[in-house]
């Protein structure tokens, strides 16, 4: 398959990029006793989810509808759910279909213990480190007044009767070297508490698969933790799974002028790369060309005028060596986390397949949307 052949918009994930990824989790899991789950919350491509079975040891998940999809697509590995609060309506059945369920407060805890403890799941604590070292405040689950985990303030020894793991969550995009930091403050905040517990879960934000990552330092800060407290240890990346697997690909549908040159696309960054526009960062795009003679702002197809790529990073000029022309292609790099699943149809604007290839760019699987998305959720 051609590029040109790929029906516009799409997300196109690469297999050889994501077993690649999948490979390194894998061996990091094996080599240093930890289970290694996926977080739905920023890597769920049902293309892609039967490599998540084969290479890892299950998924974690935010909330029922997560765990659902979790349930469906993980045949092999374990289901671990968190939610900031459960609801009365949802409890039974994430109960049912979850090995793991997190609690974010002793509220949560005590509301739901009969019910936990009479099924058959794992019952954790999320705690709160309040140390994190998140590149935005948006991001940063131990920042002031966070409501995610529980403080050592709040922490209740007298309720623990039932709980067999903590949890905490506080990196994002983080390197190793962040995590011993935040596993110090965990230890001298919770460490008293760990001999009566069977496993911690140290959460996701690790950039394990970005290529300057000290892999060494996470196996052996993993280690050392499991060798001193014996107990298992459980780590959830999500962006470090779909990281760099593949783009989003559009099609210029017209260029227009004032005062610079605007080419319109069958994208949207509000809708399709919404993280480009709450972190904010400004995506890569094949072929671009910071010398390039001919610039470009990259518009989406809604009615929204800052719907701009890079706007809000205030980065939005694109260069290229060639004039754009109509009907050509604008290739968005590293678009696969965190988009699919935060994608809208705000402006009624379509949204973009899901497509898996390999090596030679075959199509291994597609999945399609169009009217019904819209119609069914507005
Ligand atoms: C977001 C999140 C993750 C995954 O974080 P990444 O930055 O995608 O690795 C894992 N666990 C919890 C509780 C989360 O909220």
């Amino acid at each position: 398959m051609n590029l040109k052949d790929i029906k516009t918009p799409a997300y196109v994930c690469e297999e050889e990029k994501l077993i690649k990824n999948l490979e390194l989790l894998k061996y990091v899991g094996e080599k240093s006793g930890a289970k290694v789950l996926c977080a739905l919350k920023g890597f769920a491509f049902s293309p892609a989810m039967p490599y998540i079975d084969k290479y890892l040891n299950g998924a974690t998940c935010s909330g029922l509808y997560e765990a659902k999809y979790a349930h469906e697509f993980i045949k092999n590995g374990e289901i671990h759910t968190y939610s900031p609060a459960f609801k009365d309506e949802d409890i039974d059945e994430v109960l049912k279909i979850s090995n793991h369920i997190v609690f974010n407060s002793f509220n949560q805890w005590i509301k739901f213990k009969d019910k936990a403890l009479t099924s058959n799941v794992e019952c954790g604590l999320r705690v709160n480190p309040e140390s994190s070292f998140s590149p935005t405040d948006a991001y940063n689950p131990c920042g002031k007044f966070s409501r995610l985990g529980i403080t050592r303030l709040n922490f209740k020894e007298e309720f623990l009767d039932g709980i067999s793991g903590l949890h905490f969550h506080a990196l994002c995009e983080e390197s190793s070297e962040s995590l011993e930091k935040v596993l110090n403050k965990f230890e001298n905040l919770f460490g008293e508490f760990l001999p009566k517990m069977k496993w911690v879960n140290f959460g996701g934000g690790h950039h394990i698969t970005r290529k300057d990552y000290n892999v060494g330092l996470l196996m052996e800060l993993i280690k050392n933790f499991k060798d001193k407290y014996r107990l298992e240890v459980y780590i959830e990346p999500g962006e470090a799974v779909g990281w760099q697997t593949g783009y989003l690909v559009a099609s210029v549908l017209d260029i227009v002028e004032n005062g610079k040159k605007i080419a319109i696309l069958d994208v949207s960054a509000e809708a399709h790369m919404p993280d480009t526009v709450l972190m904010p960062y400004r995506p890569e795009v094949r072929y671009e060309n910071k010398n390039g003679k001919y610039g470009y702002l990259l518009g989406g197809n809604t009615c929204l005028a800052g719907d701009i790529v890079g706007l809000a990073a205030n980065d939005s000029d694109y260069f290229f060596d060639k004039e754009l022309k109509i009907g050509d292609r604008i290739i968005f790099e590293d678009q696969i986390h965190y988009t699919i699943v935060k994608n809208t149809t705000f402006n009624g604007v379509k949204l973009p397949d899901l497509v898996m290839v390999d090596r030679d760019n075959n199509v291994i699987k597609k999945v399609n949307f169009g009217y019904k998305e819209y119609r069914d959720r507005n």
